[in-house]
């Protein structure tokens, strides 16, 4: 048998095993295809380890956005809400590699609010599963839009790939910028102007 065939066994096996083990024995398998020899002492705990861990960085496929945004507040006030500057860590779904930066969100209300923190606890929801920038931008505007029905909604998020930083173009200081703009923040520009104003000097 050719060493491809072998190989070729060995994933077929690890594949039928049983759920509950599958995480920890494709970390090994990982491990071994990166040249690495699982069980020696160091690495022993890293497949459960690594399991936690994703687990963990993809828990956002386990929530549900409108337990979030379902409780709103009935206000008069009809001025842009603003939350800047909400840290967010995701994962690229191209290299499972990390990007990260800051977001900034605003809404016009249409006599109702949310609580402020839920906004960041949103961009959680989206952010911990894998993930595209842009996509990432649109459903954290659009879940705002569906589940509050404000004026307008504006996500900006700037981030860090660390698939761009570490490999591929290696480009260190390079950072994606990317915008949802929705409602009034897409047919005002007076609106959508008083939002990048309040947000430039956030922006690297
Ligand atoms: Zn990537």
């Amino acid at each position: 048998m050719s060493q491809a065939e072998s190989e070729l066994q060995q994933l077929r096996r690890v594949l039928e095993i049983p759920t509950t083990r599958e995480w920890e024995a494709t970390v090994r398998l990982l491990l071994r295809l990166m040249g690495e020899e699982p069980n020696r002492e160091g690495l022993k705990r890293t497949p459960l380890r690594v399991k936690q861990s994703l687990q963990f960085l993809t828990s956002g496929y386990r929530q549900d956005p409108a337990k979030i945004l379902h409780r709103t507040f009935k206000v008069k006030h009809d001025e842009m809400v603003l939350v800047k500057d909400i840290d967010f860590y995701s994962l690229c779904e191209h290299h499972l590699l990390p990007f990260f930066g800051r977001c900034h969100i605003a809404y016009v209300p249409d006599q109702r609010v949310l609580g402020l923190s839920k906004i960041p606890r949103l961009v959680e929801v989206f952010a911990r599963r894998l993930q595209v920038q842009e996509r990432l931008t649109t459903q954290i505007a659009e879940a705002l839009e569906a589940h509050l029905k404000p004026l307008g909604v504006a996500c900006v998020m700037e981030a860090s790939h660390l698939c761009m930083m570490m490999r591929g173009v290696q480009k260190q200081n390079a950072r994606a910028v990317t915008s949802a703009m929705l409602g009034a923040f897409r047919s005002s520009e007076k609106t959508r102007l008083e939002f990048l104003t309040l947000i430039r000097p956030s922006l690297g």
